[in-house]
């Protein structure tokens, strides 16, 4: 990627983001789709909570918002990337089925309500617009990561990047409940993360004002940590975690959330540690390129680390499952050593 665009004289924590906004074409369309299916994902979310139009019993909720954000971010991209992969969580092979024509036209409602004029079979196009190629330059997309938060009312994320040669280029997290300031838990809740290599990470809102260069915490001693770590417990191993903060006399209780906020709240220095060590239930599952790219720049450009728990650096190139590491380990930089000696006893 190009990133000409950006004055490279202006160092970390004095980006200029209107330049970029202004002309980047990559930052501009993430932006811009990340934006219209964070709105569409909340409109699902509140008719969800007033339980009028969408079941809380099964998965639709869920299934309408993965569909519909993944359809409109497509649906950019390929209109201002035409010769970019998409490498995207879903097809719409299920919901073409007769049996999901409900589904389908729920789908349609909500793409319609920002992009007017859509049909059911354009949606449909648009969500296949993804396919499973992983080629020297693609984008993958998580239109909608930690679903069980998201039906819960807690954490979930949109996420994008973009990934050339096997590095993340541009990392863009929506997380449109996650609190604004981390003083004030219940205060203004929506986060947008953007990083892109080599230029730093910030945080911002949805109306891209209030722009903060993101820094990681400066904490050296691990009794002054906080680790974050998945809600479920199918999705990492909690009680390793437990022992391993023990053994580090990391004292604080573990902030649980769900999605890649993790990520985001590691690069502004709310936490020092993200650690996911497979979970008993699954001890062979190997993460999916979505679920950690995007995060992974932005906890990197803030200043920390992100490897896999033996060390090894995050494998973006392979295919969609990241075959080449076991489970992920994110850190402020300073307590990465100190966290990997302790990850092999
Ligand atoms: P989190 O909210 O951090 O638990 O991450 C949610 C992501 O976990 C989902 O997007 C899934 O792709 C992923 N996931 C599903 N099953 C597993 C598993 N057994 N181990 C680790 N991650 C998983
Ligand atoms: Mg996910």
């Amino acid at each position: 990627m190009d990133l000409t665009c950006l004055p490279v004289d202006r160092g970390f924590g004095d980006w200029n983001f209107k330049d970029m906004d202004e002309d980047c074409l990559e930052v501009k369309t993430a932006i811009q789709a990340l934006s219209l299916a964070w709105a569409l994902c909340q409109r699902v979310r509140d008719d969800l909570a007033g339980g009028e139009s969408i079941l809380k019993s099964d998965r639709s909720p869920v299934t309408i918002a993965d569909y519909g954000s993944q359809a409109i971010i497509c649906k950019f991209l390929r209109e201002a990337f035409p010769a970019d992969p998409i490498v995207a969580e879903e097809d719409s092979a299920e919901l073409r089925r007769p049996e999901r024509s409900r589904i389908l036209e729920q789908v349609t409602r909500y793409v319609n309500q920002l992009i007017p004029g859509s049909s059911a079979e354009e949606i449909c196009s648009w969500i296949d617009l993804s396919s499973q190629v992983v080629t020297d330059r693609f984008w993958t997309l998580d239109p909608i990561d930690g679903t069980k938060g998201f039906l819960r009312g807690d954490q979930y994320a949109i996420a994008l990047a973009l990934i050339e040669n096997g590095q993340v280029q541009l990392g863009l997290l929506a997380c449109p409940n996650l609190y604004v300031n981390q003083d004030q838990p219940h205060g203004k809740r929506g986060c947008l993360f953007l990083a892109l290599r080599g230029k730093g990470a910030v945080q911002m809102d949805l109306e891209r004002k209030n722009r903060q260069a993101l820094s990681v915490s400066k904490v050296e001693d691990p009794s002054e940590a906080v680790l974050t770590e998945s809600v479920e417990p199918d999705h990492a191993d909690h009680l390793f975690h437990q022992r391993l903060a023990r053994r580090l006399n990391i004292l604080r209780p573990s902030l649980k959330m769900d999605s890649q906020a993790k990520y985001g709240i590691v690069a502004r220095g709310e936490a020092a540690v993200y650690l996911r060590v497979p979970s008993l239930s699954e001890p062979a599952y190997k993460e999916k390129i979505w679920d950690h790219a995007a995060g992974a720049l932005i906890a990197e450009e803030a200043g920390g680390k992100a490897t896999d728990i033996l060390g090894h650096p995050l494998d973006f190139s392979s295919g969609i499952k990241m075959v080449r590491n076991r489970g992920i380990l994110v850190t402020n930089g300073i307590l990465h050593r100190t966290i990997l000696e302790a990850l092999k006893v």
